[in-house]
């Protein structure tokens, strides 16, 4: 079965599923809310406004004399707290600034938030140095500054752009006039986009989306175009730098209620209203006025904060990311409070994903170079530069730094594959059986390598002059931490070779039997810890089988034979028994049928899980149909694509099953004993150019007591990761008892493939009706994968043609199957 690495997937934030509501906020800033003033009283009979939820004071119907006295003092303290709101917001203003102050004044008011009156200590020891004027406006010159009036025209103008036009028509310059008093590009700008790319499912209109937003940032801002890329694109860093922003439900509540005064029962019915954490802030604040209105936000600003609040350590860091989430919300205006929250749970449902936003870079940056009306194959061709940069250096940063100083034809070299940052990792293609694999490798004498498919964790690793290690999984987290007996034995068993400088290699890392090693199960690895792991303290012991090498010495060798790249790799390292080893293998054409298949057999006599078959060197073979036409294999190293020139061999091969890697979508309750438990759970592919998740199926076989346990925790009703309101990006036909937030894959087996009259899932790509699986049986959780990696529609529709290729279904074993499946509905 494929790896499985209980290491938790780098982008996804760890939501926090307690309901409970702290009553007193801890800030100063707080305690302006009304929560303060009820701190020790239950809040649940405060009147509260029933469409916005937001509580009113006015329209308070206090039902006793103590009531009325709370109220009349909340009524009091609130106007008091207001007014010291307002003088403290003067007291910190020339006179000159104040006079420029607008609704969404460039004035910088970093001094207001930060002022040791309002915001806790800990934020000016901890961390407000990082960025003097946090991110935001800084002061226009009088001549720039904005009245009250422009500042409306400039937002006015700003909310008239439509970025979503094909790019010929779209003129950035046409805007600039208008933005040009911004120092800094405002975020308003960014959700403006948001607000336009959400509203569309055409991947064409995202895409100009993203292109146009770009090209007019180049002009407008050009430090806002990392942090603009990041926001769009669901996160803030790269996953092997572990950012985490880590705000959970109960930090964006408590910052919701403090910064609206809105109550924990009126916030409760908002999300049941929307189920959107996103839309509820955006209600809660839509009708919270303030006296004095705050600077609004930059795109910069709005990064940096993301950051700070990533960073945040230690026993007060859930203080202070809720009040960084507070100081974000508070500034916020309308759509950029309902984007600020989606971003807080890193679920910014735009569509925008990453060969989106790679497209829009390409496509921006070659406009900006040869004008808007450059040809199709030149734009292909920037396309092209750009995924294959991305893959080979995925950190945004770097492209963008690297784009800006000399444009996309110079981007492989201006941002190389550089040691210790990972490159995606090269995909296999399945087969089906032993046969199919042979026919899709190529002629009579076509050669390759046959590798025993190891069930542990694959692995990148890095090395350098220095001497440094890092160790990285398959979804770009680094885990050097989780390993250091396998830095040890590259560092003190002479492993790698006296001449060798620097690498990048790629291995399974397997559990083994320290005395035979013999292997273990992926079930032994996962036993292991996951961060922090202390040599003397390890008890699941590990054997390296590396099977790649991509970098040696300074020069990559992506672009070399896997031929000459195992001969690199076997000339460089040294096995150590039981520690650092070859992938077992045996080299084969075709013709080779016996060793093959005994070889496939003692694979799985030693407990894996089939075996890789590699080409050698790339081949041109025939193409499938009857039009003569041949393609290509390479059998050069190419990241993040799936390639021919890979192909799996699996163990349940003779099997009708196989299985896919689905996002569970949402649940319902089950009968008797799991009553209490989700189950059936609906099922999702996850279309990569929309970020749609496309419902499959219903599951319900496979769960242990475990895993109910651990799926009802973590969907927990009254958490935000779970709704009764469908989002917007799921398409389903059915709707579950509450839909769950996205956020993990998981293994599901099943029988074959089948057109659904129910579903839609990869509609268009083999009929007009979507495709369902028959059978779904949960196999485990894939906490390598993010939902960016679950399986998809095309792979979905893959399965179902080869199926069809191979004639499993006949009318009969149809009509059959489909009755079955009648029952999953
Ligand atoms: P994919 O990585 O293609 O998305 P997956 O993660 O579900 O799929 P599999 O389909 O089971 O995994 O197969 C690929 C994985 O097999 C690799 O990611 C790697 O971890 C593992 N593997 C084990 N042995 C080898 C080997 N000799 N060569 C390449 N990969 C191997």
């Amino acid at each position: 079965m494929p790896k499985r690495t209980t290491n938790g997937g780098g982008g996804t934030p760890k939501r926090n599923r307690s309901g409970k509501e702290a009553a007193v906020p801890s800030s100063p800033g707080s305690k302006r809310t009304l929560d303060f003033y009820f701190a020790n009283r239950s809040l649940n009979d405060t009147p509260v406004d029933s469409t916005s939820g937001v509580r009113k004071l006015s329209q308070s119907k206090a039902e006793n004399g103590n009531e009325k006295a709370d109220e009349e003092l909340a009524r009091k303290l609130q106007a008091q707290f207001d007014t010291e709101y307002q003088l403290l917001n003067q007291s910190n203003l020339s006179s000159r600034e104040i006079g420029h102050r607008s609704e969404y004044s460039t004035t910088p008011d970093a001094t207001i938030y930060y002022t040791e009156n309002y915001m806790p200590k800990i934020l000016e020891s901890d961390i407000l140095a990082v960025d003097a004027d946090g991110g935001e406006q800084q002061p226009p010159s009088s001549a720039e500054a904005a009245t009250s009036k422009s500042t409306a025209a400039i937002f006015g103008s700003i909310a008239a752009i439509d970025f979503t036009v094909s790019s010929s028509e779209f003129d950035p310059n046409l805007y600039l006039a208008a933005l040009k008093s911004f120092v800094r590009a405002p975020y308003f700008l960014l959700t403006h986009l948001f607000t336009q790319v959400a509203a569309t499912r055409s991947r064409i209109k995202i895409v100009n989306g993203l292109t146009n937003f770009i090209r007019l940032l180049m002009l407008l801002d050009m430090s806002a175009l990392g942090s603009a890329v990041w926001l769009s694109t669901n996160s803030i860093g790269p996953p092997y730098k572990a950012l985490e922003l880590g705000i959970g439900g109960s930090i964006i509540s408590k910052a919701l209620k403090s910064v609206s005064g809105i109550s924990a029962p009126a916030l409760k019915r908002l999300y049941d209203k929307h189920g959107d954490i996103g839309d509820v802030a955006f209600e809660a604040k839509v009708s919270v006025r303030t006296l004095v209105e705050p600077p609004h936000l930059s795109i910069k600003g709005v990064y940096d904060t993301l950051v700070q609040i990533a960073l945040a350590k230690g026993n007060k860091s859930q203080d202070l990311k809720q009040k960084l989430v507070e100081k974000l919300l508070i500034r916020g205006r309308g759509e950029e409070v309902r984007y600020l929250t989606r971003t807080f749970v890193q679920h910014l449902r735009i569509g925008a994903v990453r060969t989106t936003m790679l497209t829009a870079l390409a496509r921006a940056f070659t406009f900006a170079a040869h004008g808007s009306d450059c040809p199709q194959d030149r734009l292909q061709k920037a396309e092209e530069i750009v995924r294959q940069c991305y893959a080979r250096h995925p950190n945004y940063d770097d492209i963008v730094t690297a784009l800006l100083a000399s444009g996309v034809e110079n981007l492989i070299e201006s941002c190389p594959m550089t040691l210790h940052i990972p490159i995606l990792p090269m995909l296999g293609s399945i087969t089906k059986d032993m046969s199919e694999m042979l026919v899709r490798i190529g002629r009579e004498n076509t050669e390759f390598a046959c590798e025993f498919k190891y069930d542990g964790q694959r692995a990148q690793i890095h090395y350098d002059e220095s001497g440094k290690i890092s160790i990285f999984s398959r979804h770009l987290d680094l885990m050097t931490d989780k390993y250091p007996d396998i830095v040890d034995v590259l560092r003190s068993h002479r492993v790698i070779s006296d001449s060798t400088r620097s690498f990048i290699l790629e291995g399974e890392i397997v559990a083994i039997d320290e005395v035979t090693g013999a292997l273990d199960s992926f079930q032994s690895l996962s036993n292991r810890g996951r961060k922090d792991v202390q040599i003397d303290s390890i008890s699941v012991t590990v054997c390296l089988f590396a099977f790649d090498l991509m970098y040696l010495n300074g020069e990559s060798l992506l672009e070399l034979s896997f031929r000459r790249r195992r001969e690199l790799l076997r000339g460089t390292f040294s096995p150590v028994p039981h520690k650092f080893a070859y992938a077992e293998s045996i080299d084969a054409t075709p013709l080779d049928q016996d060793a093959i298949s005994s070889f496939f057999h003692s694979s799985i006599e030693s407990k894996c899980e089939g075996i890789m078959v590699k080409l050698l060197d790339s081949v041109t073979v025939p193409a499938a149909g009857a039009n003569k036409r041949t393609k290509s294999l390479l059998s050069t190293y190419t990241p993040d694509l799936r390639q021919e020139s890979w192909l799996k061999v699996k163990k349940d091969y003779d099997s009708a099953a196989d299985s896919v890697d689905l996002v569970p979508i949402g649940g319902w309750h089950g009968n008797g004993r799991k009553s209490n438990f989700w189950s059936p759970v609906l099922l999702a592919v996850r279309d990569p150019d929309t970020g749609v998740f496309q419902a499959v199926c219903k599951c319900m076989t496979g769960f242990t007591d475990a895993m109910y346990k651990e799926t009802k925790a973590k969907y927990d009703e009254g958490t935000i990761n779970v709704t009764r309101v469908k989002p917007a990006d799921f398409e389903t036909p059915l709707t579950p008892e509450f839909f769950w937030v996205p956020q993990e894959v998981w293994e599901i087996k099943f029988a074959d493939v089948t057109l659904s009259p129910l579903y839609s899932a990869a509609q268009g790509i083999v009929s007009d009706r979507g495709l369902s699986i028959r059978f779904p049986r949960f196999i485990r959780r894939r906490d390598d994968k993010g939902v960016e990696e679950a399986s998809t529609p095309a792979f979905l529709a893959e399965l179902y043609r080869r199926q069809h290729a191979r004639g499993t279904e006949d009318p009969v074993q149809e009509q059959a199957a489909d009755d079955l499946y009648e029952q999953f509905y």
